[in-house]
């Protein structure tokens, strides 16, 4: 982290002047010429640019009163003899120990130094002074109050600074489980305005945009806005932009330009060079100059964060790969999934007729048999041989052929009920199952099919093809443990209908008994 103090160019409005508050003064005494004395010695003294305010205490428990209203007194100047003869010392006891104000510098006073002795006063009290009356002059007592001034500003930078660092080491902590860089960077906001103790009217920019974009010449992209600039958040801005003010577009790309941060009067930019390689700055007004505690802890919370933005930037950078891998694996799923839908459908159907090829029906009809067989309904194929195939090959080419086939398919299945099930057997050869059908059922729905095919002839490339087919009918019985032997029986019954001059349906006969010649 560098730093620097550039005055020269500020065009943002100074701050008011002398706003700093006074040096809170206590003075405790019974004699109120001792307090115009002392006012008079100290009335123009000024510390650190800062004046003082004298207040006044007649007696011991006036000044507790006023100690416990009002915690942030620099020095009390305390009598010793008040209401009673040790009331000031009775005091040092309450302010460091019931109080617990370990800040406020205590200058004793006596007027009668035999009274306590000096030792046995400084070594029993925590006080920071011991001085007889009669030893402060004017100039003495401006030398001790300027000194215990000097005391009391480095207690309060010590305190004031140890409670920013443990701000910052709970707010980092609370930082550093942000994984999203908006709301990491509207944090670091919230946070440096808390520990500045300052309205957050901040903005926190980066020089490359979303996902790592670089931005235009002069250009930057706001991560996160907060009071006045909530609005900016997540757009770019730039000092000719409407974005934000183009003063503090200025301090920001000075800030990049620079690599340095910078104290104004009333504002300040801050610039975090984060590890990976990215730069970052933030801006805050803060109503006063920072002081020296207040920038080293600006330092000291820069450096802490510029490690968790690193932090947060890769994180999102693993969440932005893991999204992409995820969308790869979900499109490859989709694929692999349609290409098994493809492949079931090849291993399922015939490709040129589109009905179910011989190995599922054979599952079909398996399947259909189990059924039958637990309830004990009937079941019924048939076997279809288109009639003098080859001729219509030989006669008319191959490809009126097979639209001859699709076109018996298609007739064939308009026949049957939904309920059934075709399949091509393999070449001009077709098999029905029709379950809840017994022999007369199924006979009455062949005939229908086969009437269909018949009916007209094939029209294709300007031919007319008559088409007719056998058909061989059979009821499964409850006998026969596999549909192969049904289909047996059927297929006599096709060769019968052959023989018997095609275009016709012949039903089985009932399978033979097992012990049968
Ligand atoms: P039958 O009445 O006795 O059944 O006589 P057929 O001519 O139909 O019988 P055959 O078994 O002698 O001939 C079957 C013909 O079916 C032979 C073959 O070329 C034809 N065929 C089988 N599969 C296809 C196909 O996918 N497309 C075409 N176009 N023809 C086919
Ligand atoms: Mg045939
Ligand atoms: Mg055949």
């Amino acid at each position: 982290m560098e730093t620097d103090l550039l005055f020269a160019d500020d065009n943002l409005p100074p701050p008011p002047e002398d706003e700093a508050e006074p040096w809170i003064v206590l003075i405790a005494d019974d004699d109120p010429e001792v307090h115009a004395v002392t006012r008079l010695a100290l009335g123009g003294l000024r510390y650190k640019g800062r004046r003082l305010s004298l207040v006044s205490a007649l007696s011991a428990g006036e000044a507790a009163a006023i100690l416990r209203r009002t915690p942030d007194v620099a020095i009390i100047l305390l009598d010793v003899v008040m209401e009673t003869d040790d009331a000031g010392l009775r005091l040092v006891r309450t302010i460091r120990e019931e109080l617990n104000n370990h800040a406020i510098r205590i200058i004793l006073r006596t007027g009668q130094p035999g009274q306590a002795p000096e030792e046995d006063v400084v070594l029993a009290y925590d006080i920071n002074d011991y001085k007889s009356k009669a030893e402060l002059t004017a100039k003495k007592l401006f030398t001790s109050v300027v000194a215990a001034l000097r005391a009391y500003a480095d207690i309060v930078a010590l305190e004031t600074n140890r409670r920013g660092l443990q701000q910052i080491i709970q707010s980092t902590d609370r930082l550093f489980e942000l994984r999203c860089m908006q709301q990491f960077a509207a944090g670091v906001l919230t946070q440096l305005s808390a520990f500045l103790r300052v309205k957050p009217d901040a903005i926190l920019c980066a020089q490359r945009g979303a996902a790592g974009r670089p931005m235009p010449d002069g250009a930057f992209y706001v991560l996160a806005g907060a009071g006045c600039y909530a609005e900016a958040a997540g757009q770019t801005a730039s000092p000719t932009g409407a974005v934000i003010p183009p003063a503090l577009a200025d301090r920001i790309t000075d800030a990049f330009r620079s690599r340095r941060s910078h104290y104004g009067p009333n504002e300040t930019t801050l610039f975090i060079r984060v590890p990976d390689g990215h730069e970052v700055a933030a801006w805050i007004h803060t109503d006063r100059p920072l002081d020296d505690v207040d920038r080293g802890l600006v330092e000291v919370f820069a450096s802490k964060i510029a490690i968790s933005f690193a932090n947060v930037s890769l994180y999102e950078r693993l969440r932005e790969a893991n999204e992409t891998l995820e969308a790869r694996v979900a499109e490859r799923t989709r694929a692999l999934e349609a290409a098994n839908a493809k492949l079931e459908r090849l291993a399922t159907v015939d490709p040129l007729t589109a009905v179910w090829n011989r190995r599922h029906f054979l599952d079909l009809a398996a399947a259909e048999l189990g059924r039958a067989h637990r309830h004990g309904r009937r079941l019924s194929v048939f076997l279809l041989d288109l009639d003098n195939f080859k001729a219509v090959n030989d006669g008319h080419g191959h490809a009126a052929g097979d639209e001859a086939l699709r076109t018996a398919v298609v007739r064939a299945r308009e026949a049957l009920r939904t309920s059934d099930q075709i399949a091509r057997f393999g070449g001009e050869e077709f098999v029905a199952l029709l379950p809840e059908t017994d022999l007369a059922g199924a006979r009455i729905v062949a005939e229908r099919v086969r009437a269909a095919i018949a009916g007209s002839p094939v029209m294709t490339d300007g031919w007319s093809i008559p088409i007719t087919a056998s058909l061989g009918v059979a009821e499964w019985s409850a006998a026969e443990p596999s549909i192969e032997l049904t289909l047996r029986r059927a297929d006599a019954a096709l060769y019968e209908a052959k023989l018997a001059g095609r275009n016709r349906v012949c039903l089985a006969d009932e399978p033979k008994a097992p012990d049968a010649p």
